[in-house]
């Protein structure tokens, strides 16, 4: 018995720090179907997935209180609506609850009160498969298959064709460095193959979700530094996968958001300041600051 425990055991705590993290929720749950506390309500309906079935969906957070033990709130009355198509950003201190909003948004957990909305379903009367097809995360970090790369962008949809593929992979401007690839889109990565950067893994990332097309994006920003040169590659590539979506966008640097529709500023399981960028720095109050303290630490770096 202790020796079928024990793997049990070691899988519980990767899916704990998988789940933690927000590694690549959509992996995981292919990886592990295994969620006893979320399940489908009787009679669960169903939503389109992609957005070329129907248009960007309509997000609306009322109210949502959430803690993951009952001793701590995590969240404490957050309400925010994110129109079809538009892109709203959260920002805040490291522990304000920001990964907590997308992880309630995936329905990893839910609400303890208040609710989730998705084109005015309340999520938790949706299936969970509508849900999760809806919404397409790009990680900060991508666990790639031990398989090919051109399997581990097809995964965003199993059974495209190479061309809807190569297409993808084009969009997410990792096609050139595909090809450079001894066997191109044959080459095996992972574990146990070509290692990829933190950028590449990234767009393979990108490339993934614009093949699975959902009709909200949330985008977990990466926090590690990347070079300049990649950095733009992998903001014109997510500026194509958001392109007429519903986005969320859990953000560290403060520039890449400067156009966002809304920017939510968290603080302590609350929204303390939300506005345009330009309002928030007109405002004086915490964004304006932290927008300073980013452009000092960029001064120095340079
Ligand atoms: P960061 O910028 O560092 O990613 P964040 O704003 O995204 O931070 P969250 O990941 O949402 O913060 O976490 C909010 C709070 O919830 C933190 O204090 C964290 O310790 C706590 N927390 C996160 N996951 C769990 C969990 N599974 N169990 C208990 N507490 C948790």
């Amino acid at each position: 018995l202790m020796q079928l425990y024990m793997p049990l055991n070691f899988l519980g705590s990767v899916y704990t720090s998988l789940r933690n993290s927000l590694v690549d929720l959509e992996h995981m749950f292919a990886l592990m179907d295994e969620q006893a506390d979320i399940t489908d309500a009787p009679g669960a309906v169903s939503i389109p997935a992609r957005l070329d079935q129907a248009p960007a969906a309509d997000i609306r957070f009322e109210n949502v209180h959430f803690s993951y033990r009952p001793d701590r709130e995590i969240l404490r009355g957050v309400s925010f609506h994110v129109p079809a198509g538009h892109r709203v950003a959260i920002v805040g201190p490291t522990g304000a609850g920001k990964s907590t909003i997308s992880r309630l948004l995936f329905r990893f957990y839910d609400v303890t009160s208040g609710r989730i909305m998705l084109d005015g379903h309340d999520i938790r009367t949706l299936s969970q498969a509508a849900l999760r097809g809806a919404v397409g995360v790009v990680p900060q970090d991508t666990i790639l298959f031990n398989d090919t790369i051109g399997y581990n962008i097809a995964y965003g949809r199993l059974g495209a064709s190479q061309a809807e593929i190569e297409q993808a992979a084009r969009l997410a401007c990792i096609h050139d460095f595909i090809m450079s690839l001894p066997e191109g889109y044959a080459t095996r990565v992972g574990e146990r193959g070509l290692k990829l950067s933190g950028g590449e893994k990234q767009r393979v990332a990108i490339a993934r979700t614009i093949l699975k097309n959902p009709r909200v994006l949330v985008l977990d920003e990466a926090t590690s530094a990347l070079d300049t040169r990649t950095e733009q590659e992998i903001q014109s590539a997510l500026h194509t996968v958001a392109a007429n979506r519903t986005t969320l966008i859990i953000a560290h640097r403060l520039s890449t958001i400067v156009d966002v529709d809304e920017i939510l500023v968290m603080g302590q399981g609350r929204i303390v300041e939300r506005g345009t960028h330009r309002a928030l720095l007109a405002r004086g109050g915490v964004y304006a600051e932290m927008w300073a303290v980013q452009a000092e630490e960029e001064a120095a770096a340079t």
